[in-house]
Order: structure tokens, then C-alpha cells, then sequence
């Protein structure tokens, strides 16, 4: 149930690239940056140009990696991959970009954590095509510029409040993911069935889909787990009972929140009075990882409107009091 890839085991990594689209028409939702997508992908290649540099954020789970593959596919371009924290020294990222074909895909993933020395090494990279590198040490060090094949960088990240201006403005397309509604997820579940070869009903794709947290990688996740259920308490194939068994199991509530969105709300009420409350404070007390509130936990619950942000912190709605079968004494005292 872990959105975080990195912390995904190799099965898990192998299942995902299985379920992954590998085309614009494969992909469902998200359908405004696909039809742009699609155009400036579409021009690029009249033009026989590289496709501009693309930045892709949004909470972790919604498809940005996916996005990137099939980017370079359509483009019928090659694709490197790395991540920001993995970009040590600019030596690292000279490696990767002089090893470029023209017109490849250089996909960074958490591009919000650069390190500056790197991400100032980018710039020239992606605005000329050109960087400067060191050539020997010591007395008779110097540095040389060398020209690199056109690339697009497409760069991910679920923190685009991080990116410094001068990054984000070398980025000609920007586009930010949304959470899907539960009729495309259930596509997305029923489309992953089927590749996974597990029987399942409209209405058992629906039950898992709309307690998903908008999110097809925890959709494929909870549809893994479901299918163990089916075959070991039913008959293998998945229907509305089965899927509702195995998330009640699995501790997803009838809302689609997970325990530690319920961990979060709960807290913020019975120790803090509802809020307002500060980030740091809500991380100690639930002991979760502060950024990982925020990037994955609190926009799902602000957009489903049981969370708000405000000047003072996070306040906790009339709809978290009620979800959580609380009543709210506090109310009329911020
Ligand atoms: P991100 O890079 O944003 O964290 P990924 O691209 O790794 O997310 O997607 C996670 C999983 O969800 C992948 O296995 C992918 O197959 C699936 N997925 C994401 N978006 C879609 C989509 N629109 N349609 C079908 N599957 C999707």
C-alpha cells in the first residue's frame, strides 16, 4: 500500500512495469496533458527536433514515470533514468548526458532534490546543449566546453513548491497530475485484471477503485491483494463481496482512506482539538515523515475536503469530525 516507489520490493517494481501502458492511447485519464502531449510530441517529430523539456508534478502513484516511457515510445526515442537524490556531482550527471542519442528522453525523477551544484550544471545542458568539463587535475586543470546531442529532460517531482524559478523556467512544458476519479480507475483496475488474468465484475473494479485515494498505483496494489483474497476465501474471481472483504482486511475504510490518513485526522482531533495544528507537530505525533504528509497524505484529504491548510496550520472539517464519528465541541473556538 506503500505509494512510494522507492520503497517498492522488485516483485512489486516487476508487476508494475508489466501493468504499465505503453501508449497515449494506453494510458487512461489525464486526458488535457495527453491531448497537449500528444501535439507537442506530434510537432517534435515533424520537425525532426527534440521534444522540449518537460516537468511533470503531482503526488506520487499518478503516472508520471509511466508518462515519461511513453513519451520517449512515441517519440520512438531512447530513455535514461535517474533521480535527483542519486545525482551526487555534476561528474554523474556529464556521465549520463554525453551518453544521450539525439533526441533521448534523460528522465529525473525527485528533480526537487538536486543538489544546487548539480542543478546549476543542468542549465547550460538544457538551454544550450552545451557543458563544461573538467579535463585533468591539478596544474594543469581546465575545463572544456563540448557540444551534447539535443534531449528532452523530463523531470518529476511531487514538490513543485521546491523547484528553484531558474529550473522550473527552463521547462517549455509543464503539467501537473491530478487525483482520478473512480470510473477511471476502475478502467484501470479492470484493464489490469485482465492482464493479470484475474476475473473481476464491474462492481468489484468499482469497490477497489473508489478506495484507492485517487491513485491508479494504489488501485494495482489493492487489486494484487484482492486477487489473494479471491483465490484463497473465494473462487478466484473477483466480485463486489470479495473486494469489500478483502479491503476491510486490508484496512482501507468505506471512504477510501487508509489508517494513516485516519492516524492523521484522528490525532489532529483528540489531541489537538481539531487544529490548528503545525506540520512538524502533526508528523511527531502520528510518527510519519513530515515531507511524506505532505506530499502524499494531505492532498488527498484537502481535495476530499476533510483537511484545510490554513495560515496557522492544518484544521481538520466538519467532514473529518463526522467521518470519524466525532462530535465537534471545538467548533466557534479559532
Ligand atoms: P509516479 O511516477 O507518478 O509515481 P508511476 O508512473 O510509477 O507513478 O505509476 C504507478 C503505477 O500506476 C504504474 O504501475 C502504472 O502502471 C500505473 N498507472 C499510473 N497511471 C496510470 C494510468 N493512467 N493508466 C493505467 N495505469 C496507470
Amino acid at each position: 500500500l506503500d505509494p512510494n516507489a522507492e520503497r517498492l520490493t522488485q516483485t512489486e517494481k516487476d508487476l508494475e512495469r508489466v501493468l504499465r501502458p505503453q501508449t497515449f492511447e494506453d494510458f487512461t485519464g489525464q486526458a488535457k496533458i495527453l491531448e497537449n502531449l500528444s501535439i507537442f510530441v506530434q510537432a517534435a517529430k515533424l520537425r525532426g527536433e527534440a521534444l522540449d523539456h518537460v516537468l511533470l508534478h503531482g503526488p506520487p502513484g499518478l503516472g508520471k514515470t509511466t508518462l515519461s516511457h511513453i513519451i520517449a515510445n512515441e517519440m520512438g526515442v531512447g530513455i535514461k533514468i535517474t533521480s535527483g537524490p542519486v545525482l551526487d556531482k555534476p561528474g554523474d550527471l556529464a556521465g549520463l548526458l554525453t551518453n544521450l542519442d539525439e533526441g533521448d528522453i534523460l528522465f529525473i525523477d525527485e528533480i526537487h532534490r538536486l543538489s544546487p551544484l548539480v542543478e546549476e550544471y543542468l542549465y547550460s545542458a538544457m538551454e544550450d546543449f552545451k557543458i563544461d568539463i573538467m579535463l585533468e587535475t591539478g596544474p594543469n586543470a581546465r575545463s572544456v566546453q563540448i557540444s551534447l546531442n539535443p534531449f528532452t529532460l523530463v523531470g518529476a517531482t511531487t514538490r513543485s513548491g521546491l523547484l528553484t524559478a531558474p529550473l522550473r523556467a527552463r521547462f517549455g512544458i509543464n503539467s501537473r497530475l491530478q487525483y482520478y476519479d473512480a470510473k477511471l480507475l476502475t478502467d484501470i483496475v479492470v484493464r489490469s485484471s485482465s492482464i493479470l488474468n484475474v476475473p473481476i465484475s464491474e462492481e468489484g473494479a468499482f469497490e477497489i477503485a473508489r478506495r484507492s485515494r485517487g491513485t491508479p498505483r494504489i488501485a494495482n496494489a489493492l487489486l494484487r491483494r484482492t486477487r489473494d483474497f479471491a483465490q484463497i476465501k473465494g473462487n478466484g474471481s473477483i466480485d463486489k463481496a470479495i473486494s469489500q472483504f478483502a479491503l476491510n482486511a486490508l484496512n482501507v475504510d468505506e471512504n477510501g482512506l487508509d489508517e494513516m490518513d485516519n492516524k492523521i485526522l484522528s490525532t489532529i482531533i483528540d489531541k489537538f482539538k481539531g487544529g490548528p495544528v503545525g506540520l512538524k507537530t502533526i508528523a511527531t505525533a502520528v510518527g510519519e515523515d513530515e515531507g511524506t504528509i505532505e506530499e502524499v497524505y494531505e492532498p488527498f484529504l484537502i481535495q476530499e475536503g476533510y483537511l484545510m491548510r490554513t495560515s496557522r496550520g492544518r484544521e481538520c472539517t466538519e467532514i473529518a469530525f463526522k467521518h470519524l464519528g466525532k462530535t465537534n465541541h471545538y467548533k466557534g473556538n479559532t
